[in-house]
């Protein structure tokens, strides 16, 4: 017998509910991926660097172009100007740079706060750096913070505290009053924040994304980290960002040196060449994944679901509590994938300890109008 590192961790709930929705013949919102592809010119364009010989290794940061493109977006949407080489690296994905994060800021004993319902990929990061998680849950129904329980949970042994936002898998939203009060919360402490951004462009009826990058004070303590899976369409490309003051990005690329060295580089050339000559994408985002979320909820509205708009995400929660009161939310979610042909996500396994009454499954909405048009119509008939 192994004595494993990870005595807690199976399969993901992502990889469970979309086997199950692949064997059932289910229509699958149950993982966070689009069904269409990303704009062909992006993908034309890895197919002509593939081609055009831009296939060995990029510099460890990453293509000093692609992170020029990043410092662009975060002075042009944040207004806050980093270097882009010694404040931007990019990584194999937004999950590598977590990874990366809390192995070079984690220490055996250290403490790091994280918010119920919860990422799945914080914890067992934090578990093998010897670090220990401290779970908050958030207030429902509105999935924000008590900043009192936070401002109990804080010891000296607290070395960080994740934030998520946009939140996954509530689609809630922090503002830049939570990021001011957590500034005040942390000011004499010696904490880092890590700042799990990647659905930053996904902010829907006109809000605003209160990022981390924009706040001075908790960007000098900060990793913020986002994906370009999500803002281009292409989850499968596994290629994010983290930007972060020097000295910090300096600890955290000592980390991915050797977790990957470096990304797949036809995708970095793809990306930067996309980003400069299509701003415009990242202004239309929010009104794309807007229309798909109202086109959702309103076909839902003939159902016997309940629920709230998502704010931000391309996830929607539903309360099924007057259709199936009896069964949990992993239940439900086995139920209706195999019963009704829907897959979604329980969200109970985002808690260490979840509440007994929760009755909440989460669908991802990042999908073309027909299937959002055929789902809609099996959990109407429900
Ligand atoms: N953080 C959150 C909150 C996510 O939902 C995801 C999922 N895609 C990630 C990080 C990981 O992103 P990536 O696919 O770029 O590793
Ligand atoms: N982030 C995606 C989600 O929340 C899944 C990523 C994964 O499969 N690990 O559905």
């Amino acid at each position: 017998m192994i004595a494993s590192k990870l005595p807690n961790v199976g399969t993901t709930i992502f990889t469970t509910m979309s086997q199950l929705a692949a064997e059932t013949g289910a229509i699958n919102l149950s993982q966070g991926f689009p069904d269409f592809d990303g704009p062909l010119a992006l993908r034309e364009a890895v197919a002509r660097h593939v081609l055009g010989g831009h296939n060995q290794y990029a510099p460890m940061t990453g293509l000093p172009a692609l992170r020029e493109q990043v410092a662009t977006k975060v002075r042009t949407l944040y207004g806050r100007s980093v270097d882009a080489d010694r404040e931007v690296t990019i990584t194999p994905g937004a999950t590598q740079a977590i990874f990366c994060a809390i192995q070079a800021l984690i220490r055996p004993g250290d403490e790091v706060i994280v918010f119920d319902p919860c990422y799945d990929s914080y914890e067992p990061s934090v578990q093998l750096a010897g670090g220990v998680c401290v779970h908050q849950q958030l207030s429902l129904p509105s999935f924000a913070i008590d900043w009192q329980r936070l401002a109990d949970a804080i010891t000296p042994r607290t070395r960080m505290i994740v934030l998520n936002t946009p939140h996954n898998p509530s689609g809630a939203l922090l503002e830049r009053s939570d990021l001011d009060r957590l500034a005040e919360l942390i000011r004499e402490r010696d904490i880092y924040l890590l700042s799990d951004e990647v659905y930053e462009h996904l902010v829907f009826d006109g809000r605003e994304h209160a990022s981390v990058l924009r706040h001075d004070e908790l960007y000098q303590r900060a990793v913020v980290i986002s994906s370009f899976g999500k803002t281009y369409h292409v989850t499968g490309w596994k290629t994010g960002y983290v930007v972060a003051p020097p000295a910090l990005s300096a600890e955290l690329r000592k980390v991915h040196q050797y977790v990957s060295f470096t990304g797949v580089t036809p995708l970095q050339w793809a990306l930067a060449e996309f980003m400069a000559a299509h701003p415009e994408h990242l202004s239309e985002l929010p009104g794309f994944y807007q229309a798909k979320r109202d086109l959702f909820c309103d076909l839902l509205a003939g159902s016997r679901f309940s629920f709230t708009r998502a704010a931000g995400t391309y996830f929607q929660l539903v309360d099924y509590s007057t259709i199936r009161p009896d069964l949990n939310d992993v239940a439900m979610a086995e139920w209706l994938t195999r019963e009704h042909g829907v897959a979604s996500i329980p969200i109970s396994v985002f808690y260490q300890q979840a509440p007994q009454d929760l009755r909440l499954i989460r669908f991802c909405f990042a999908k073309r109008e027909e299937t959002l048009r055929q789902a809609a119509e099996r959990l109407c008939a429900i």
